[in-house]
């Protein structure tokens, strides 16, 4: 027989596209339409409908980039219309493109009473109507489409500033339309049979049966009469349909889901709407399919609602109460996980999580994080903390140089913790459930013949739309489809439930899932993340001196404020905002945030050290860091100074700073050439090289400019040897530097007795598409670096032997590095800064040099133009340091210095431990607010450890609890050993390494 599927394939193509489409809507009429458009920001309904509408027509532009305009629509159904198999709605187009939805304009329908009907989105812009007549109002959102076409292009269209003001779309129709119910499905019939053929290997069966259905359907079906005959043509298709799925085939769990973004190229004030409008969506799918589930992350998200759309809220809290609108992930927001600290990620836990216990008494399994970008390897450790026993994500996909083996596996943190763990196969959290994507699914599942299931997530997302009709009727065709793997429309727990039982023996990855792309996310933006710094560190210091004062009963502990200002610190920690690939609107909002956190905090703080010190007119100098500091106690307060500086002396053609713990040694242009440790003699700048030194690299991503650095920055370098002047005042050592419109002042320091060399580099940044990197060459062998994650560090190979360990060329890092040898090592320290380089290389003497070098600054363009432009002040510290846990010390004075108050006299500490590998991470009042103190500690040298922990204050009762300070026992081994505490005990902990440790007591 003669082959003529091509031209079958053809003919249906164009068929279905020029006859069986256009017959969807059997008759339309244009409604009527007035508008009123919001001058400023968006305003609520009942703002809206009292203003003045004026009549508007289709073909007319309307709004400025981020402006809103109401539609008023009203109009009569038409008599004769409507019937048993066609489907009544207002039809909206707003001036949508091709683009995908959540990236363009957008709507919310209400009625006039102000409830909500559903959102208004490209490809799914229909409304149900009727009975009766017509009255709704659509609040138009202008989004510009911030990316266009071409994605890196600098776009003025991220701050309202600077976007213009001309309209930027023109509404094409708002209609009264007769949907066709027959056509619709047999549309719906073609979409699954097409899509599901280009999938089928050219040699089965079963695809030329299903072109020779396909073929008769073109029969069948009259272009003259396609509503009439449009049901012969389904005829013609149901024994395709009809026939079920191989034995074998792989099975799909198909998730409704929406990933919003909770801030990225718009702002979080229309993120809150898109919300409105994609859970709206979601709320009317669901009167509609009945298997329908719709699984949604970030406590933040359902806190916008509950505040700016409570009846909304309330309905889904109804689904909720369902099962099928559910809450997962756990996490306030679904945050970067490579830069926020410890105490910050477990709060994004305790937050998301208590919302979702208070607000609808569920509790989610798992973590889910589907696009953040690399995943710390203390998130295992966290997740099984705060309850979790499941993690998802499918951003590991975008891995530019190394797949990843397994899709269901174990994951090993650095702790050891396991973590039963998916990447939906299908490498998307936005499918459409196309034959495309779940075929992709069973293609590429990793586990095949060990385990046959996969989860989807299935809707709209990044900029939200969420699932729509068009998706539940495919997942309904591909339930049972000989060729296609098997969809089943469920819970992710249910996923992992069945997941776990039919894999009972997964592989294990361990230690960190390092995103081999977007590492310029540690860089980008450093204002951002100098806020975000600055703020986890001033809640650590309110926490403590609060908790401290509560305890002695000198204060009321501030539950409210500070509830408030871990909301605003965790909702900056998304992974668009903290990692820097947000548009300018969203940078500047999130500065004018950290300053009010800042404004909020610093007073509370001197309140509480005044309280604590009580009156007098001594000089109390506090120290929040968990290690002695500034002549104070861990956790406590001295009377007295902070140790004074070292006087830079002039010595031949340069300058020194020697306290005789260490002399740091500068030639005349103010590059620090040798810093030697006088006990040992050491020396740690490599021979013949500059330490400090600043480095200018040209920065031009090959795609994603905010997201990414590519290797072949290293190709074009400036340093930056020459000063402009070298000046000693009073204690510091002052560089002054230029390059090309960019002014550098370094400021070197060297406090009495201290081993720190502390290095501040002020800039006043005026290069774009540059990086700017702190190099430190230093003599040292060391064969891998240690940088500090939370709770903790990785380590990882200074050396390229492998495709990962080349991938791995910038890196992210907490408050230090360490490289070392036996006995001896360098700590590099920073108060700011996240990516950094650390490799080796063999020096013409024979000897190794390793160089640690921090990413200060980069300049990217998209997507904001004016990334990092302007002035930053960006602390650093030198120190050698024969084991991490001198590079610990430093890090955290580095990030928390001595603060000095007027008052009575020493504090001592709430809380003393007596292990110097064992570290407070936070001393806090528990969020029950029943006033127990809690106090989180990890082992922080990857070792065994045995720890003594003090109380200042009588306590009656001391157990351990999980994250979320539930009760804990047997979760770790340090809860078996504390259960059995009895009053009067010294409380006793042996940790395991890296364990976290949440410590409850009760106050006698
Ligand atoms: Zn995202």
């Amino acid at each position: 027989m003669h082959d003529t599927g091509a031209q079958i394939e053809m003919r249906v193509e164009r068929f279905v596209r020029e006859r069986v489409a256009p017959a969807l809507e059997r008759r339309r009429v244009a409604l009527d339409v007035t508008a009123w458009e919001v001058p400023g920001e968006p305003v609520p309904f009942t703002h809206a409908v009292a203003q003045s509408f004026t009549p508007f027509a289709p073909g007319t532009t309307w709004s400025r980039p981020w402006g809103t305009t109401w539609f008023h629509v009203t109009g009569e159904i038409p008599e004769g219309w409507g019937g048993a198999d066609v489907a009544l709605e207002m039809v909206v187009d707003l001036g949508f493109t091709a683009r995908q939805a959540g990236f363009q304009a957008e709507g919310l329908v209400y009625r006039p009473d102000g409830t909500i009907v559903k959102g208004i989105e490209p490809l799914n812009g229909a409304v149900p109507v009727g009975p009766g007549p017509i009255d709704l109002y659509v609040e138009a959102a202008s989004n510009p489409d911030v990316g266009g076409n071409y994605f890196y292009l600098p776009t003025h269209l991220g701050d309202q500033a600077t976007a213009g003001d001309d309209p930027i779309y023109t509404l094409r129709r708002i209609d009264l339309v007769e949907r066709d119910l027959t056509v619709y499905h047999l549309l719906r019939d073609c979409w699954t049979l097409t899509g599901l053929i280009a999938e089928l290997d050219p040699s089965l069966p079963r695809r030329a049966e299903i072109l020779r259905a396909l073929d008769r359907m073109c029969d069948a079906v009259d272009p003259e009469r396609v509503a009439e005959t449009a049901a012969a043509g389904r005829e013609a298709l149901a024994g395709v349909l009809a026939s079920p799925a191989y034995p074998s085939a792989h099975t799909v769990y198909a998730v409704g889901h929406a990933h919003i973004d909770s801030a990225w190229l718009w702002p979080t004030r229309e993120t809150i709407r898109k919300c409105a409008r994609t859970f709206s969506n979601v709320l009317a799918l669901m009167d509609q399919y009945p298997d329908f589930v719709f699984a949604c992350s970030s406590a933040q998200q359902y806190a916008w609602m509950k505040e700016h759309y409570p009846a909304l809220f309330e309905r889904i809290r109804e689904k909720v109460a369902e099962g099928r609108f559910v809450p997962v992930g756990g996490m306030w927001v679904e945050s970067d996980t490579n830069l926020p600290g410890g105490e910050a990620l477990a709060r994004q836990f305790v937050h998301g999580k208590g919302f979702f216990l208070r607000e609808f008494g569920f509790e989610p399994d798992e973590v889910w994080l589907p696009d953040s970008f690399g995943y710390t390897g203390a998130l295992p450790q966290i997740a099984r903390a705060a309850g979790a026993h499941s993690f998802l994500s499918q951003k590991m996909s975008w891995n530019e140089t190394n797949a990843m083996p397994h899709h269901s596996f174990l994951w090993e943190g650095i702790d050891g913790t396991r973590v039963f763990t998916h990447f939906p196969p299908a490498d998307t959290y936005n499918s459409d459930l196309s034959a495309a994507d779940i075929a992709r699914a069973q293609r590429q599942y990793a586990e095949k013949g060990v385990s046959n299931v996969s989860l989807i997530p299935f809707g709209h997302g990044d900029g939200g739309g969420g699932p729509t009709r068009e998706m539940m009727e495919a997942a309904g065709r591909a339930a049972s489809l000989e060729g296609s793997p098997r969809v089943t429309v469920g819970t992710p727990r249910q996923f992992f439930d069945l997941a776990k039982e039919t894999h009972p023996s997964p592989s294990t990855w361990s230690g960190e899932m390092y995103l081999e792309l977007h590492r310029g996310t540690y860089t980008s933006q450093a204002k951002t993340k100098q806020g975000n710094r600055r703020s986890e560190h001033l809640l650590r210091e309110a926490e403590l001196w609060y908790a401290t004062a509560a305890w002695r009963g000198l204060a009321d502990y501030p539950y409210e404020t500070l509830d408030g200002v871990w909301h605003t610190v965790l909702l900056q920690q998304f992974h668009d905002i903290l990692p820097g690939s947000s548009i300018a609107w969203v940078h500047q909002e999130a500065e004018r945030n950290y300053a009010a956190v800042a404004a909020t905090l610093a007073p509370l703080i001197e309140a509480a050290q005044r309280t604590l010190a009580g009156p007098g007119s001594a000089e109390v100098v506090f120290n929040a860091a968990p290690v002695a500091a500034a002549g104070a106690p861990a956790l406590g307060a001295v009377a007295g100074s902070p140790p004074a500086g070292t006087a830079p002396v002039a010595d031949g053609s340069g300058w020194v700073l020697d306290n005789g713990v260490v002399r740091a040694a500068f030639d005349a242009a103010g590059l620090l050439v040798s810093f030697v440790e006088t006990s040992s003699g050491r020396e740690l700048v490599a021979r013949g090289e500059a330490a400090a030194l600043l480095q200018v690299f040209r920065d031009l991503p090959n795609q994603w400019d905010a997201w990414d650095i590519n290797p072949h920055y290293r190709h074009n370098v400036t340093e930056l040897r020459e000063a402009d002047s070298v000046k000693a005042d009073g204690d510091a050592l002052v560089v002054r530097r230029t390059y090309q419109s960019s002014a550098f002042t370094q400021t070197f320091r060297l406090a009495e007795g201290s081993a720190e060399l502390d290095i501040e580099t002020r800039v006043d940044w005026h290069e774009q598409e540059k990086l700017l990197k702190l190099a430190f060459p230093l003599a040292v062998h060391a064969d891998r670096a240690s940088s500090e994650v939370q709770f903790g560090h990785v380590q990882r190979p200074t050396h390229n032997n492998t495709s990962w360990d080349m991938a791995r060329f910038e890196t992210a890092a907490h408050r230090w590095v360490h490289v070392g040898e036996p006995g001896f090592g360098a700590a590099v320290a920073n108060d700011s800064t996240y990516g950094h380089d650390i490799t080796r290389r063999w020096a013409a003497d024979g000897s190794t040099i390793t160089l640690v070098r921090q990413s200060l600054l980069r300049a990217p363009r998209f997507p904001d133009p004016e990334a990092d432009q302007g002035e930053h002040v960006l602390r650093s510290a030198l120190r050698p340091a024969p084991t991490v846990l001198e590079a610990l010390d430093t890090g955290y004075r580095l990030n928390l210095p001595a603060r000095t108050v007027t008052g009575g006299g020493p504090v001592a500490p709430l809380v003393t431990v007596s292990s110097p590998s064992v570290v407070v991470e936070a001393v806090k009042l528990a969020e029950d607010r029943s006033g127990d103190l809690v106090v989180r500690l990890y082992e922080a040298q990857g070792g065994r450890a045995r720890a003594r922990v003090e109380v200042s204050e009588p306590v009656a009762r001391a157990w351990t609890t999980d994250l979320l300070e539930r009760d804990a026992a047997g979760l770790t081994d340090a809860s078996v050993q504390v259960a059995a505490w009895e009053v009067g005990e010294p409380i006793e902990i042996v940790f395991r390494p890296f364990e976290i440790v949440t410590l409850r007591l009760r106050r006698a």
